[in-house]
């Protein structure tokens, strides 16, 4: 539980049985997600004491009676909107989705969904010219996804030289600091003047929507990933609507949108056509959540992800 900012708890509780609907999961893996920050920071408050920790994945252990697609022992990632930072989680079944034992990262559940969806929302065509504007976690799996697609090429901006470098080892086309360049530049060198088809935009700041809109072409897609919490944004609307894109908002709250993302992901992760799992940096066992938050609130050079694994030091094993 986190108290209070930067203060986390570990708590015992007796643990319920499951009701008829709900599946009893020992938690394997759950990520701390940069949304989390500033809860933990306490800049976004929230109702404390809170459980957080939604992307998580684990054993499961008990079903309910009426539980039929799983069974003790499968291996899922779920949906919660909190817990997940426990050795044990209570889920319902339809949140449940299953995943291979052996991948080794299928808390990736959740942030890939966001991903998936945001990808299938823009489409990228086969041979399209991709920007992608951030290239920190979010952005490094959206560039995974999308080169999946097909596109032509796949050019990737940020200002700190470990993502940059990050970027290119998973396969970037070209990777520009635009602290030192211009992206519209660099981006109009490959598309034969025009611009980006589909540019996505991963920074959740301001200054990254700018960037990404400079490099777009007429008519292409502008694609807003990044979590835009706190303040207003400064656009520039004009140019925007001068250039006609199509502005595309990638963020999901249907519950049923996000299991499907959810679903897609995990298969393609099951199946070893995407293999995410070079993007953890950082792993803590359940008594150091609050090290696990350090981590991802320092972002140390080379820092992309922070999971905490209850297995690897539950007293009930
Ligand atoms: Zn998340």
């Amino acid at each position: 539980m986190l108290v209070a900012p930067f203060e986390i708890e570990l708590i015992e509780r007796e643990l319920p049985a499951p009701s008829s609907s709900q599946v009893l999961l020992r938690v394997d893996q759950c990520g701390v997600c940069a949304s989390e920050i500033d809860v933990w920071t306490g800049k976004e408050p929230e109702e404390l004491p809170a459980a957080i920790g939604h992307e998580a994945a684990g054993i499961v252990e008990r079903v309910g009676d009426d539980v039929r697609g799983i069974q003790p022992g499968d291996h899922v990632a779920v949906w919660v909107d909190g817990g997940g930072f426990a050795d044990r989680l209570l889920v319902e079944e339809r949140f449940c989705i299953p995943v291979a034992a052996d991948a080794p990262y299928p808390a990736v559940a959740e942030p890939l969904s966001c991903i998936v969806n945001a990808v299938e929302l823009a489409a990228p065509r086969l041979g399209d010219d991709v920007v992608i504007v951030g290239a920190g976690y979010m952005g490094n799996l959206l560039q995974l996804v999308a080169a999946l697609k097909g596109p032509r090429t796949i050019t990737v901006a940020d200002v700190r030289p470990d993502a940059l470098a990050r970027a290119e080892r998973l396969g970037a086309t070209r990777v520009i600091d635009t602290s030192q360049a211009s992206l519209a530049d660099a981006v109009r060198d490959v598309s034969d003047g025009g611009g980006a088809d589909v540019s996505f935009e991963v920074t959740g700041a301001g200054a990254g929507l700018q960037v990404a809109a400079e490099a777009t072409r007429m008519s292409g897609k502008l694609c807003i990933v990044g979590y835009h919490q706190g303040g207003a944004r400064t656009i520039q609307l004009g140019r925007w609507n001068w250039m006609a894109f199509e502005i595309v908002n990638a963020h999901f709250r249907e519950l049923e949108t996000i299991m499907r993302g959810m679903r897609a992901g995990m298969r393609l992760v099951s199946a070893g056509v995407l293999d995410p799992s070079g993007l953890v940096t950082d792993a803590f066992p359940l008594g150091r959540v609050a090290d696990a938050f350090h981590a991802a609130t320092e972002k140390r050079n080379g820092f992309v992800k922070a999971l905490v694994e209850p297995a690897a030091d539950s007293p009930r094993g």
